[in-house]
């Protein structure tokens, strides 16, 4: 008998995100099969999915409407090269984004990963003012905290020690500009007072650089990997205006938080702006294949247009447009469209609100209980540094896939988990919370 599949994952698979000699005493988990916001593991044990694996799955694993497309985009066309040559899905999936946008980012520019639609807005930007003759224009501000991916060019724009440290004489580093976390509220200072508080030191970064900055990128809403950092649309307001009065770009990296996540499309339509640049993947495939895109306004793409090929972008990755990736996104715009879903989402975050907090605002060790749409968090007082592992393992004894990122406990559940499977998933929470503190 050949030894199990935890043992052959252990010798062949290097796993992202992890330190493998913590596996020799915190077991691999053997997923066979998933059926909406469940995974069922080898040994038959049914796991609710609490952060959509890795925040990509928005409509539920084996989906019946995306699969069957899939499907028959497999009968039509696997893949073909997006160089010279276009298919319908590709074309579809562009003129369906743009229009998602009010038309604002009419251009959209493909690759198959989060870090790669970052290495792209950063290179398209710096590359867009050089064609227009500014090419001190080669600098770029982050927020603290802030995450984009962690491919070298993204980890100088990335401001998490945890994944830049090791690395940083290889990264270009960025420079980083105050986090507008409502968190750092004065008494008596509200959300949005804090987002002027950070915007007033965003113009004075700005001012210092002296018309070196290309852009600034960063997640708007919700900064996810710093730990589902929130703040107030009114810092993306600012941004803008600071952004067009100092001729930078802004770059919205909404990986994460697009797709409805945060309660509307996309997350910048919450303070009434567009970005110049605009990132996106995870969500958009529905959670079931690589994919990315970057949408760029006219300006933008105009700046390349000309007869000379050292003007034009040429940057390209094998799989840039990949017909069943863009098939699957498709089907979740289909999804989007036909079945309401950001209303349904309305219902369904307010009901995963009151259950977190009848649940944990009265808890001894909770600070910091928080919700944007489809995104909750708390803040673990007292929490010992293994605390994330403590609470994962504990979780998934009783019975849910949750993952905190240090002490920060947070849902991002799939859009399909009804009530009956929230109420598991935060008595599941509460459970390991307990578990790990005691
Ligand atoms: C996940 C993420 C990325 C990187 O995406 P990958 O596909 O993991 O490379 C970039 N930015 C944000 C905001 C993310 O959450």
């Amino acid at each position: 008998m050949p030894p199990p599949l935890l043992q052959r994952s252990l010798a062949a698979v290097w796993h992202p995100c992890t330190q493998m000699k913590h596996h020799e005493t915190l077991p691999l988990v053997p997923i066979i099969g998933g059926e909406g916001a469940w995974l069922i593991t080898e040994g038959g044990q049914r796991l609710l999915d609490g952060i959509s694996s890795w925040w990509v799955n928005l409509f539920g694993h084996c989906n019946p409407r995306i699969n069957a497309a899939l499907r028959h985009q497999l009968d039509q066309l696997e893949h073909v090269l997006l160089a010279g040559f276009t298919h319908p899905p590709v074309v579809e999936l562009s003129e369906r984004l743009s229009a998602l946008t009010g038309g604002a980012l009419g251009h959209a520019f493909y690759a198959s990963d989060g870090a790669s639609a970052t290495e792209i807005a950063l290179k398209m930007s710096f590359h867009a003012w050089r064609n227009q003759g500014f090419s001190q224009k080669n600098r770029f501000l982050c927020l603290e905290g802030g995450y984009h991916g962690e491919t070298i060019g993204a980890l100088g724009v990335t401001d998490v020690a945890l994944f830049k440290t090791a690395y940083a004489p290889l990264t270009r580093q960025a420079v980083t500009v105050p986090s507008p976390d409502a968190r750092r509220a004065a008494p008596g200072e509200s959300a949005a007072e804090v987002a002027r508080r950070a915007a007033r030191a965003l113009e004075a970064q700005l001012q210092a650089e002296n018309g070196r900055v290309a852009a600034f990128i960063l997640e708007p809403l919700v900064q996810g990997a710093a730990g589902m950092v929130m703040y107030d649309p009114e810092y993306l307001r600012q941004a803008r205006m600071l952004c067009d009065s100092y001729q930078a770009h802004l770059i919205c990296d909404e990986i994460a938080v697009g797709y409805g996540r945060t309660g509307t499309f996309f997350a910048h339509e919450q303070a009434g702006i567009r970005p110049d640049l605009l990132c996106l993947s995870k969500g958009i495939s529905g959670g079931y294949l690589p994919l990315s895109v970057v949408l760029c306004r006219e300006e933008i793409f105009r700046a390349f247009y000309d007869n000379d090929t050292r003007r034009g972008f040429l940057h390209s990755h094998s799989y840039t447009g990949n017909p069943l990736a863009c098939r699957a996104a498709l089907a979740t715009l289909d999804i989007f469209e036909e079945e309401d879903v950001l209303t349904s989402n309305r219902a369904r975050a307010a009901q995963l609100g009151r259950l977190l907090d009848k649940t944990f605002s009265g808890h001894k060790a909770v600070r910091h209980l928080r919700q944007r749409g489809m995104i909750a968090a708390f803040d673990v007082e007292g929490a010992a540094s293994d605390f994330s592992r403590r609470f994962f393992s504990a979780a998934l004894e009783a019975g849910a896939l949750l993952r905190p990122i240090g002490n920060t406990v947070y849902f991002m559940p799939p859009y399909v988990m009804d009530e009956p499977a929230l109420h598991k998933l935060v008595a599941a929470a509460a459970t390991a919370l307990d578990k790990a503190l005691g």
